[in-house]
């Protein structure tokens, strides 16, 4: 599915050049952000604004074709935070570089998204070392 240039940008600039998902801006992540469609096509998702995020590659590597995974708490299903519907705040919260999750929903989509697996904790470690991450949040 190709999305014009125009609505890339929006994508881009909605999301402040951030990951929808775990945060990372894309000035600090070596690997090029993707526009993910939150429902994916192959479900009846369409590339419209509503159904689109922007994802690091990381993040929508791991999500794939997936809208739901199994809370790793308790066991039971849960859908996956869906940036244009869900509120970040109401769903994950930072323990330093550890994102975790507030509702079966976050927890769920930090274990789908391996969110905090080693590599990509020392490298907000690192960044929080700096200063530069998380940004002050957006209005
Ligand atoms: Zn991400």
């Amino acid at each position: 599915m190709s999305l014009s240039v125009a609505l890339r940008q929006t994508i881009w600039e909605r999301a402040g050049n951030c990951c929808e998902y775990c945060q990372m801006p894309q000035d600090y992540d070596p690997a090029t952000f993707e526009v993910d469609h939150i429902v994916p096509g192959k479900m009846g998702g369409e590339s419209v604004e509503e159904n689109l995020a922007l994802a690091c590659f990381k993040c929508n590597n791991h999500k794939g074709p997936n809208i739901a995974g199994i809370d790793p708490v308790d066991g039971s299903k849960a859908f996956l935070f869906d940036p244009r519907n869900d509120n970040w705040s109401q769903h994950f919260i930072w323990d330093g570089p550890l994102l975790l999750g507030l509702t079966s929903k976050g927890r769920t989509t930090v274990a789908l998204l391996q969110i905090n697996v080693g590599h990509r904790v020392s490298h907000r470690r690192q960044l929080i070392t700096e200063g530069v991450f998380p940004l002050s949040k957006k209005s």
